[in-house]
């Protein structure tokens, strides 16, 4: 296993980030990330202690030892209906996203990796289950690693491209990326640019975004229009700021949210703004080679 030490760099690129540009000369990259892990999460279904009460919009208890019907259900709309109305609108847009996949909700409904690889979306590995990683041993971890992988390439057809955390990195988390063989890093929402990795870790760090995301909508942004204006108006910033080099804006978006109708013109809103503004919209692994090729780290 790969040893590293773990500084923290609270200092990043400062005033003067790079001044290059994305291809096509835009300023701002739009990262779409669709997160495929309903039916992944935490269930007594899955043999788990109690179900999952995160990242839903169903007020509800936790029964341990006992399955809460209605509750896997609110997770069930994402694989069996969000993702489709997702698909589309990103298809009528001609956007190209980045999946973080669960290989389990893969397996559960195999015709959504059939359809994300058929559509030429970026296939990302977002663990074996919508598990959590922190209590995990180094070994226990780098296995579910390479066998959420394994399932997730058979599915799709396409090898992972990285691997992205429920909740976060362990201290060993990114020795066993690098071991696994992925390429770059998404664990992190420590800045708007693609960086190196600590202290030379040979890991590209392309930052993802925990308020430009469908989640909001559970708790801050209560309508489609209230999100979509939120979107916009990061969008308009990052175009508009007198900020020195480019940006990257990660969207997060998962189909048992986003996907539902009150929430999908959101997204399709915010589709257009990007047209409009001509920004780059690119899936993670385009973000990471556009910017090697351009700023050489
Ligand atoms: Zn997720």
């Amino acid at each position: 296993m790969t040893a590293f030490p773990l500084p923290r760099d609270l200092r990043g690129y400062g005033e003067t980030p790079p001044d290059v540009r994305w291809p096509g000369g835009a300023r701002v990259a739009v990262s779409l990330v669709v997160n495929i892990e309903d039916g992944a999460e935490r269930s007594v279904a899955r043999g788990g202690v109690a179900d999952d009460l995160g990242g839903h919009w169903m007020q509800h208890r936790a029964l341990p030892g006992q399955r809460n019907l209605d509750l896997e259900s609110a997770f069930e709309y994402g694989a069996r209906s969000g993702i489709w109305r997702v698909l589309r609108t990103l298809r009528r847009h001609d956007a190209k996203a980045t999946a973080f996949c669960c290989a389990t909700a893969l397996e559960a409904n195999p015709a959504i990796a059939e359809a994300l690889a058929r559509d030429g979306h970026e296939i990302a590995d977002h663990g074996l289950g919508w598990d959590a990683h922190s209590q995990l041993a180094p070994e226990v971890e780098a296995d579910l690693m390479h066998r959420s992988r394994t399932i997730i390439e058979d599915l799709t057809g396409a090898r992972p491209t990285t691997w992205y955390s429920r909740d976060g990195l362990t201290l060993h988390s990114r020795s066993a990326m690098i071991d696994e063989g992925f390429g770059y890093d998404s664990n992190s929402f420590d800045d708007d640019l693609p960086h190196p990795g600590a202290d030379g870790l040979p890991l590209l760090v392309i930052p993802y975004a925990g308020d430009t995301n469908d989640s909001a909508l559970l708790s801050q942004y209560p309508t489609a229009d209230a999100f979509a204006s939120f979107l916009c108006g990061a969008l308009e910033m990052l175009q508009t700021e007198g900020r020195h080099g480019p940006s990257v804006l990660s969207v997060g978006l998962h189909p048992r949210i986003i996907g539902r109708p009150a929430y999908i013109g959101a997204l399709d809103a915010f589709l257009d703004r990007a047209a409009e503004a001509e920004a780059w919209i690119a899936t993670r692994q385009e973000i990471a080679d556009a910017w090697q090729a351009v700023t050489a780290v």
